[in-house]
């Protein structure tokens, strides 16, 4: 499994649709300051699910939209499109090219697809729990993180581990698990309630 296209239209700096093809191995993304290429790593990140503007460089969810320019208009949707290769079947899926995407408008309408079907950002993790692909995972390591490593406190440290140990995804399905049991917990405690009033 690769990544094999990123297609970005009104994400940030791309205000036209914008296709970037990468082959197996390596590639190297080159430009001059300011022409986007933490722009393309975000829009890489957004579409895995990243939900904090910050860490996008901006206050707002909004912010993502391209948001005109001089001699532009902005635009009122970000798009981004991720296409994986999965000719191995790495992935859990009958699909050998899956496409997953994000969009998002100003009237705060959100949405996810993978191949076109809508789905929520859980089916997105879910599919790609275990691959090394993750907004938090590896696979991206933003200016600054390999720096931030030596500086986390061992706790935070051990996090990098597990996540490269594969730990990371027992520990999101406890969490999974747990939210689930305190619902049925709560729904429980609803029934005993109802059950009391009515001796
Ligand atoms: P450097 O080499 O300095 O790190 P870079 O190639 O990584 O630069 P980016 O930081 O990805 O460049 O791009 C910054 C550019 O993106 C800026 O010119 C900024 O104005 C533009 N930009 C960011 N958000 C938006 C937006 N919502 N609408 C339009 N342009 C935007």
């Amino acid at each position: 499994m690769h990544l094999s296209r990123v297609e970005m239209t009104g994400f940030k700096s791309f205000a036209d649709k914008t296709v970037i093809e990468f082959d197996q191995g390596m590639t190297a993304v080159v430009g001059p300051n300011g022409s986007g290429k933490s722009n393309l790593s975000e829009a890489i990140r957004w579409v895995l699910g990243e939900q904090s503007a910050k860490s996008l460089r901006g206050s707002k969810m909004e912010d993502v939209i391209f948001n005109g320019t001089q001699d532009r208009k902005a635009v009122n949707i970000a798009k981004v499109t991720l296409v994986l290769n999965n000719e191995d079947h790495y992935l859990d899926s009958d699909y050998s090219e899956i496409a997953i995407a994000r969009s998002y408008n100003r009237n705060g309408d959100s949405s996810y697809t993978i191949n076109n079907e809508t789905v929520r950002l859980k089916d997105i993790v879910d599919l790609l729990l275990d691959s090394g692909l993750g907004k938090n995972s590896f696979s991206i390591i933003s200016q600054g993180q390999v720096e931030q490593i030596f500086l986390n406190k061992p706790e935070e440290r051990r996090t990098i581990f597990e996540e490269a140990a594969g730990v990371q995804k027992y520990q999101y399905r406890k969490n999974e698990a747990e939210r689930k049991l305190t619902k049925s917990q709560d729904n429980l405690n609803r029934v005993k309630d109802i059950i009391h009033e009515l001796k």
